[in-house]
């Protein structure tokens, strides 16, 4: 029986996914008696265009972009956007909010106009996505969680609750106690808190969790004494483009 033909792909990143995935060694030998990979930048020199299962790494931020990955749509039958960038913009998004053109000659200098962009957007911005693994970078075990259960015919699960649910499983003191900003409580779980559990107060890179309660984040807020604007400040990190939709609905 043939193997599913696996692809990955890299848009705007810093390509940390897909180097991550490089780091799955052992299991990585056990993915390639599931499947077969036919694209691959990163570890591989085929540019298979066969393929059923598109894994999408980074965020669409050029006009090459959407047309590429409309290609991509195309073809294949299962497509996953992989990581915060292709999940929810992430990082690259942080520049939305800043002149454009500056951003250009920033990064471009006399050469600006050879390099055209647009905002930062999510694939599923552009393109029907089916799955998710979220964070910065992807977190490897919901990658295998992922594909595994791909392979077996059943629908992918990720969590739907709050980082703060595994934060607490960990028994760790929570950070707004010493006047700290987390994002916890409206962030998506599945990295086992790995932020609070190291001291650093979550940055929300694995997106929000599925119908936000924006009355208890408002609580916490008030319990705490504080604003709403710091915790504003702590979603700009990778979650800009969901900050800019919510203040376009109350324009
Ligand atoms: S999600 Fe993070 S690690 Fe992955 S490509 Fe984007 S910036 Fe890099
Ligand atoms: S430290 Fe952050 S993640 Fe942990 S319980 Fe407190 S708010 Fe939630
Ligand atoms: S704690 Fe927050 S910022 Fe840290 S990995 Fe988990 S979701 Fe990402």
């Amino acid at each position: 029986m043939s193997k599913p033909k696996v692809a990955f792909f890299d848009f705007t990143s810093c390509e940390g996914c897909q180097l991550s995935k490089l780091n799955l060694e052992n299991d990585l030998l056990d993915i390639l008696e599931l499947v077969d990979i036919v694209n691959f930048r990163e570890a591989i020199s085929d540019h298979g265009e066969d393929y059923e299962i598109a894994f999408i790494e980074g965020s669409i931020s050029t006009p090459h972009c959407v047309e590429r990955i409309h290609k991509i749509r195309r073809q294949a039958k299962i497509v996953i956007a992989l990581g915060s960038c292709a999940h929810i913009g992430g990082i690259n998004a942080i520049r939305n909010n800043m002149d454009q053109d500056e951003v250009r000659e920033t990064v471009y200098g006399n050469d600006k106009y050879l390099f055209p962009s647009i905002k930062a957007q999510a694939v599923s911005d552009v393109v029907k996505v089916d799955y998710v693994i979220p964070g910065c970078p992807m977190d490897n075990q919901e990658f295998k969680r992922v594909l595994s259960a791909l392979l077996t015919g059943k629908i992918p699960e990720i969590p739907e609750y709050s980082v703060c649910v595994e934060c607490k499983a960990k028994e760790n003191e929570c950070l707004y106690d010493y006047g700290i900003v987390c994002m916890g409580p409206i962030t998506r779980a599945g990295c086992r808190a790995a932020c609070p559990t190291n001291g650093h107060y979550c940055y929300g890179c694995r997106g929000l969790v599925p119908d936000l309660n924006k009355n208890a984040a408002k609580d916490v807020m008030e319990k705490y004494k504080l604003s709403i604007d710091q915790i504003k400040k702590r979603f700009y990190m990778f979650n800009t483009n969901y900050v800019n939709m919510e203040e376009k609905s109350y324009e």
